[in-house]
């Protein structure tokens, strides 16, 4: 049975990228031996166009029998107007696959090192683990009165336990360290994880397990961030450290992300948007792309020798300055994808 991979590829830069992901994803396949089975079924903004709908049935259906989900920026003015928003879509997917933890790297190589604004000697290298179906952005009440308003956050056991076990086993990837961020300091839900994930510890000795407060963890971001390697926090508290992780690397167009629930598919993505300003130019930087591809090719098929080849190439490529505008370079995406293809 080969590798099944349900492709959607998005709206504005989305299809740009994709190409590049794709054409990358090709070539170390033919040089590594990797056989997999790419179908494109419509998602977002063309698929209201084409469908009235931004999430078929038939497009869950086919990711539901896939091994891996490639999805690139979806959304954009286009469809201001339209019935329905290509965002439902997103909400819907996740809810459809069950994707309760999302997965966000934060890496500056050696290589990368001169376009982040923090001036590190050392390489940075960690990975947010944030709750992605529950907490205060599902949690109700939710209410707003003319002189107050209320929402709720809220976590179960067996939420925080699932979420937990993904960072545990992430963790003993990588470094085997995990850090718990929260605000038990003043936070029900907040105890309640530390006593949910201390318990979850217990059952991978080899994790060394600690705790930061919110507050502390967005400072150590800037100051210190080389001290983490997977961070572990509910849903709010990961949107907004994943947003501000993502811009110690320098641009928002290079880095990947991968969401994941009990049972395939994963879902792999970049994590900036469709970014409609610089659509249909040629400029959109296909790094965040081709790293989801290498995100996708070490956690669902098991290749971390490709994802290997690729990272080295990407480092290469950009040690000879060959990037877009958005990182100070004069390349375009297509011309970025052959130097990275000639390097793997
Ligand atoms: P969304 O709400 O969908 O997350 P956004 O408003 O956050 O979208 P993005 O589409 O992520 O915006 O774009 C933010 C800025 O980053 C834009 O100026 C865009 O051109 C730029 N940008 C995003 N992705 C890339 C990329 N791959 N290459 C170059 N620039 C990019
Ligand atoms: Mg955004």
């Amino acid at each position: 049975m080969p590798n099944k991979i349900t492709v959607l590829t998005g709206d504005y830069i989305g299809p740009e990228i994709m190409a590049a992901g794709l054409r990358v994803l090709e070539a170390v396949s033919k040089a590594g031996h990797f056989e997999y089975e790419a179908t494109t079924m419509p998602f977002g903004g063309h698929a209201i166009d084409e469908c009235g709908e931004p999430l078929p049935q038939r497009t869950i259906d086919e990711c539901k029998n896939s091994d891996a989900v490639l999805l690139s920026a979806i959304g954009g003015p286009k469809w201001d107007a339209a019935p329905k928003r290509p965002e439902q879509g997103l909400l819907a997917i996740r809810q459809a696959l069950n994707l309760f933890a999302n997965i966000r790297p934060t890496e500056i190589s050696p290589a990368m090192m001169q376009y982040s604004p923090l001036k590190k000697i050392e390489p940075v290298n960690f990975v947010i683990v944030r709750e992605l179906t529950s907490g205060i952005y599902f949690g109700t009440p939710r209410e707003q009165h003319a002189d107050y308003a209320l929402d709720t956050m809220r976590y179960t056991k067996a939420e925080i336990e699932r979420v937990s076990r993904v960072a545990f086993q992430m963790a003993q990837h990588r470094n085997h360290r995990v850090t718990l961020v929260d605000k038990s300091n003043v936070l029900a839900t907040s105890k309640f994880w530390r006593v949910v994930v201390d318990e979850v510890a217990k059952d991978y000795p080899d994790v060394e397990l600690n705790y930061s407060y919110v507050d502390a963890a967005s400072m150590k971001i800037i100051s210190s961030p080389e001290q983490f390697d997977v961070i572990l926090t509910e849903n709010l508290f990961g949107d907004i450290l994943s947003d501000e992780a993502a811009q110690i690397t320098g641009s928002l167009g290079t880095i990947p992300s991968m969401s994941t629930g009990d049972q395939k598919p994963v879902l792999y993505e970049p994590i900036h948007g469709s970014a409609p300003d610089i659509a249909g130019q040629g400029i959109a930087n296909p790094f965040s792309m081709i790293n989801s591809v290498k995100m996708m090719l070490a956690h669902s098929f098991d290749r971390a020798d490709l994802a290997e080849r690729i990272g080295k190439a990407v480092d290469q490529v950009v040690a000879d300055n060959i990037v877009t505008p958005d990182l100070g370079g004069k390349y375009g995406t297509k011309e970025v994808t052959d130097a990275v293809i000639k390097n793997l």
